[in-house]
């Protein structure tokens, strides 16, 4: 075997298996058990917590600084790929092995450079340019002319079926893993409003189609419950904040068998330090609606059994204590805090859960899975907080943290 890692109390993405070992042999886990075999490397784990590495299921890759989003164009692509190379680093000591950036035309290059070995951070599964319509979430600014938007926005645009079609392409022709689109307003953007629906059943129908030609999935922005209900109907996957979901639409997403990412970590960012980090004007009115209605979503959505996974929406670095990139466990806490999840059940929704929505091979302790584990000086089984104390990182059976530092 080439690694080991024993006597630690093990959660394997869905349970806590109590203290036994895991043995892992080319970048994969191959054994876990309590006999006590021989290894190149062993770790001794005892009196720590060792679980799948964290996945943040939504993040946007985007480097810059400070709560306005409109920085995205006024910023080149080029300084904002270096700025998130250094997110990368901090993600990955702080215990996160896998992340899905939701629409961010640099994460393509970071994907590549972290495949390739050329810097260091979590697998990235990236959406690349996300769809909007005109007059859509995607915009940010709605003052600025249209033209300007459309060349220097972050995002890709389609109205009408055929457009939508091209769009799909096009950003599956960059590389993106998956399509995201915005099917609702949303809180960053100027003039539309969270509850307003965007793209038609046909358009993101059409859209759905594309990338299951790819064997890929569509996920969807949404806040506003009619604009959801439309895009769970026309086939998404995994739907995004869904802040403002009425009952029947959570019982739809059992049986279509669509997760919901929550974000809770960026309504809260925006809540407590909108203002203070920058966040335009808009953002700050829109914020109070959501950041109310969402919780209570939360607690039915478990009830009824829709699967939840963690993800952050963080899309820029603040400088707070609390809530930054590179503390994105805050989502896992906050599941619990303002969710009314158990610490097993969003544990669950930062690995397992997570990695079957948005179809990655790690978020499982079992054997023939990528070996990205961590270990934890203390115990989020039992105190969620916890969550924020990682020492070592191991991904793809190599350690890439040890004592919180960087190797
Ligand atoms: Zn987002």
């Amino acid at each position: 075997m080439d690694l080991a890692i024993k006597n630690g109390k093990v959660f394997n993405g869905i349970e806590v298996l109590g203290k036994t070992n895991i043995y892992v042999e080319n970048g994969k886990i191959a054994k876990i058990t309590n006999e006590n075999l021989n290894a190149n490397v062993e770790i001794d784990a005892k009196d720590m917590f060792v679980m799948p590495g964290l996945i943040d299921a939504h993040i946007h890759l985007s480097g810059i600084k400070g709560g306005s989003l409109l920085k995205i164009m006024f910023e080149k692509p080029e300084y904002r790929v270096l700025k998130a190379s250094k997110w990368l680093e901090k993600l990955l000591i702080s215990g996160f092995t896998t992340v899905r950036d939701c629409g961010e035309i640099v994460s393509l290059a970071l994907k590549r450079a972290v495949n390739e070995g050329i810097i260091k951070g979590p697998k990235i599964i990236a959406a690349g340019k996300p769809i909007t319509q005109t007059f859509g979430h995607g915009e940010l600014s709605h003052d600025v002319p249209l033209e300007f938007s459309m060349s220097l926005s972050f995002s890709e645009f389609c109205d009408g079926v055929e457009s939508c079609i091209h769009a799909a392409r096009k950003v599956l022709r960059d590389g993106s893993d998956f399509i995201k689109i915005f099917a609702t307003g949303g809180v960053l953007s100027q003039r539309d409003k969270p509850e307003n629906p965007q793209l038609s059943f046909e358009e993101i129908r059409a859209t759905v189609n594309e990338a299951e030609k790819v064997n890929t999935y569509v996920a969807a922005h949404a806040h506003g419950d009619k604009g959801a209900r439309i895009a769970i109907e026309a086939g998404i996957k995994t739907l995004e904040h869904g802040t403002l979901l009425r009952d029947e639409t959570l019982k739809l997403m059992v049986q279509k068998n669509v997760t919901l990412t929550p974000t809770l970590t960026i309504q809260e960012l925006i809540y407590k330090y909108g203002k203070q980090i920058g966040v335009d004007e808009w953002g700050l009115q829109k914020i109070n609606t959501v950041r109310e209605s969402i919780s209570n979503v939360v607690k039915k959505a478990k009830e009824y059994g829709v699967t939840i996974i963690a993800g952050t929406d963080l899309g820029f670095e603040t400088g707070l204590e609390d809530i930054d990139i590179g503390k994105n466990w805050m989502e896992a806490i906050l599941l619990v805090e303002r969710g009314g999840l158990t610490p097993l059940e969003a544990l669950r929704a930062s690995t397992y859960n997570a990695s079957l929505a948005i179809g990655s091979n790690s978020g499982l302790i079992d054997t023939g899975k990528d070996a990205d584990i961590i270990i934890i000086n203390g115990d989020p089984s039992e105190n969620i907080k916890d969550i924020a104390k990682t020492i070592s990182v191991i991904k793809d059976g190599k350690i890439v943290v040890e004592n919180k530092k960087l190797l």
